[in-house]
């Protein structure tokens, strides 16, 4: 049986940093970090995620304004908001609820984000520092991959890793971040499940990364023995969340693995908050200047 790389003791860590960020910025600026929640429309579970990323931020300090914006509201009006919050000394992080209605054009809408006050890391200058390894912030998520990858131990260098899905947010960003440690990086999508190829580039990977949010795609048998697997999949099923790996018999295979719930997720609120408190304390010191 593998070991369980659980997120609880890594988020603690960053919580830790994060607390000593806030005290530190409190004393020495007279205020701690805020962060705005662009919502459009008032989905439930959008709402839930929202209200958790509240209780956080409060218990470490960190205070978290919600900006409601109706269902059908314009784009153009989404972006005035947008520029209002850039322009808004008091707030030092954005972060655009997702997803959207359809009518909005996501990526428009986050390009208008001001990059120092991206906390998400998902504006296209804070992307394409990722390919540049000059660091702005990086997506959360990829970033909490890689932390909880890094508290395994492992040395990256000439490792297959193995990512499936290739979105912006996850995939993408974390196959460059794996290529700067010299890890050998394979990035799967549909197109390789549709051409059968799935399961033989699994079983390659020495390091497994899974973001795709379909329960039980990765079968445990196709698990390399000792491989290091993470999945970030997420899916609500009945009340019950589930993962993108079929876990028991996963876990009897490799050397260590996610949970789902409660691997990649609280990491992923913990970089957050770390980078609200990152982006607060630059605010406030060119201020001071
Ligand atoms: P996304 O944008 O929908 O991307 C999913 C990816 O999976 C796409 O690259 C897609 O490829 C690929 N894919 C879909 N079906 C596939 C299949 N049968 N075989 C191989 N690849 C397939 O989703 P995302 O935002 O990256 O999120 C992925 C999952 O992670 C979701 O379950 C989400 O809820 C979860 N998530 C968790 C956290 C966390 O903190 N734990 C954070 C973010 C996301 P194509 O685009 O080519 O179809």
């Amino acid at each position: 049986m593998g070991q369980l790389l659980a997120g609880a003791p890594l988020a603690a860590k960053i919580h830790d940093e994060v607390i000593t960020l806030v005290t530190a910025m409190k004393k020495r600026y007279g205020r701690g970090p805020v962060f705005c929640v662009a919502q459009v429309g008032d989905s439930k579970e959008a709402s839930l995620y929202v209200e958790f990323q509240k209780k956080i931020a409060a218990k470490l300090g960190i205070e978290c304004i919600v900006r409601t914006l109706p269902e059908m509201v314009k784009q153009e009006e989404v972006i005035a908001e947008i520029h209002a919050l850039n322009n808004d000394a008091s707030i030092n992080g954005i972060i655009l609820q997702l997803p959207l209605p359809v009518h909005l054009n996501t990526a428009r809408i986050q390009a208008n984000i001001a990059p120092h006050k991206d906390v998400e890391g998902i504006h296209p200058e804070n992307l394409g520092r990722i390919i540049l390894k000059n660091a702005g912030f990086t997506p959360c998520t990829a970033c909490a991959v890689m932390e909880l990858l890094q508290q395994t131990g492992v040395a990256f260098s000439g490792k297959e890793a193995v990512i499936v899905g290739h979105s912006g947010i996850v995939g993408k960003p974390l196959a460059l971040m794996l290529l700067d440690k010299l890890s050998t990086v394979t990035v799967c999508h549909i197109g390789t499940t549709q051409a059968g190829n799935l399961e033989k580039h699994v079983r390659s990977a020495e390091i497994l990364v899974v973001a795709v949010g379909k329960p039980n795609l990765i079968k445990g048998e196709w698990i390399k023995p000792g491989a290091i697997v993470v999945d970030v999949g997420i899916t609500c099923i009945g009340g019950k969340v589930a993962g993108d790996v079929e876990f028991e018999a996963a876990a009897k295979r490799a050397a260590f693995i996610t949970p789902v719930p409660g691997g990649v997720g609280p990491v992923t609120v913990a970089i957050l908050m770390r980078n609200v408190a990152q982006a607060a304390r630059l605010q406030c010191s060119k201020e001071k200047q």
